[in-house]
């Protein structure tokens, strides 16, 4: 019978060690969170320190009236110092390899000398709590990477809740010198538009049985596409991916040519073995050098501009017309009235307005 190691000898043995010393925290760089101003928020960021970003989101993120004024404060002040990044969208049913594909695409994006952030939109959220980028084992290479920061996706009330709030967010990245960022949205209900109304190029994932999934696959998402991947080009799957590949560049010279003049094509790859990587991240330079030269890259952004800045009157008066006393008290009433069909629905929306504007 072996003996019982003496703990007391034991190199194992667990000394109790010194008191910590007070001064500990002598090189924190930063105040407390109750105390850390706007212009702390700022300095932070152009630091690039990747806390001061996570607390600037969480701040985006926030329900608080207090939280909300700050953050805007914070984002006005990044404005200056935004924009000046490729913005890509990815979109593709669960399973596709998305987050694969993201772990090791974003090696092609790290090897071109940028720093990248990883950002979601998935408004299932609410249900699953965060089913995209909610899994920590997710993208194992880049979530441990210096000069990547991934960021899971916001939770709100609603897809235009959610994409604000990932929109400021972006602003945020840029600011703390991002200067890849890629939206990652989960191929359900409004999602797409919401994510291609924010990003520069969007690269649509589809499976090597493509030809099956179109039949699924929303026309509106396709034409929106400026590249499709197939991916899991690999194994047994080689052929049917070429053969999707052939039918969707076919499928997308049926679309009108795009506002950009960009024409979009397929490729094929395989996330798993990161093959065909660098072809996409080659079309997606050329995309940029060639929209840069004819002016779109610039004009696309200001048209995205108008229209959040649209999507964000129609969420807050929503919200100011939801939230107002009078409306809070008749609208289930009212609303049970059109569903028996006692009122028509634009009456009901008048008497509604009226009661919204008071006397
Ligand atoms: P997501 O739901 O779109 O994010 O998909 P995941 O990245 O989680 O991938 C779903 C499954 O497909 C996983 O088991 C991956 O290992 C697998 N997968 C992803 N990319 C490839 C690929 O290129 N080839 C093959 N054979 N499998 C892949």
């Amino acid at each position: 019978m072996t003996k019982k190691p003496d703990n007391k000898k034991s190199a194992l043995h667990i000394s109790k060690g010194k008191a910590n010393s007070s001064n500990i925290n002598q090189n924190f760089k930063y105040k407390r969170r109750k105390d850390l101003g706007v212009d702390d928020y700022i300095a932070g960021l152009l630091a690039g320190d990747r806390v001061i970003l996570g607390r600037a989101i969480s701040l985006v993120e926030s329900q608080q009236a207090k939280d909300q004024l700050k953050a805007q404060q914070i984002i006005e002040k990044c404005l200056p110092y935004s924009g000046n990044s490729l913005r890509i969208g990815l979109t593709g049913t669960p399973g596709v390899g998305k987050s694969t594909f993201i772990d090791c695409f974003g090696q092609e994006i790290l090897q071109a000398g940028h720093r990248l952030a990883v950002l979601a939109i998935d408004p299932s959220s609410q249900l699953t709590k965060g089913s995209i980028l909610g899994d920590k084992t997710r993208m194992q290479q880049l979530s441990v990477h210096p000069k990547v920061f991934v960021r899971p996706s916001p939770a709100g009330a609603s897809l235009g809740g959610v994409a604000r709030k990932t929109r400021e967010t972006v602003i945020l990245c840029e600011t703390a010198g991002f200067d890849a960022i890629v939206i990652e949205t989960v191929g359900v209900g409004q999602s797409e538009t919401a994510v291609h109304s924010m990003v520069d190029f969007f690269l649509l994932l589809l499976l090597p049985n493509a030809g099956d999934e179109l039949q699924g696959i929303k026309r509106g998402v396709m034409e929106m596409a400026d590249l499709i991947a197939i991916n899991k080009a690999d194994g047994d799957n080689i052929t049917a991916a070429k053969l999707a590949k052939k039918q969707c560049r076919n499928g997308l010279h049926l679309f009108p040519p795009k506002p950009s003049d960009w024409v979009a094509t397929a490729e094929t790859c395989s996330a798993l073995e990161g093959k065909g990587l660098d072809k996409i991240w080659q079309h997606i330079q050329a995309y940029r050098r060639q929209t840069t030269i004819n002016g779109y890259f610039q004009e696309h952004r200001k048209q995205q501009a108008k229209y959040w800045m649209e999507e964000s009157i129609n969420e807050q008066l929503k919200s100011l017309f939801m939230s107002h006393p009078s409306i809070q008290q008749q609208f289930k009433a009212i609303e049970q009235q059109v569903i028996e069909g006692k009122i028509s629905p634009f009456r009901a929306a008048e008497n509604l307005i009226a009661l919204f504007k008071g006397p």
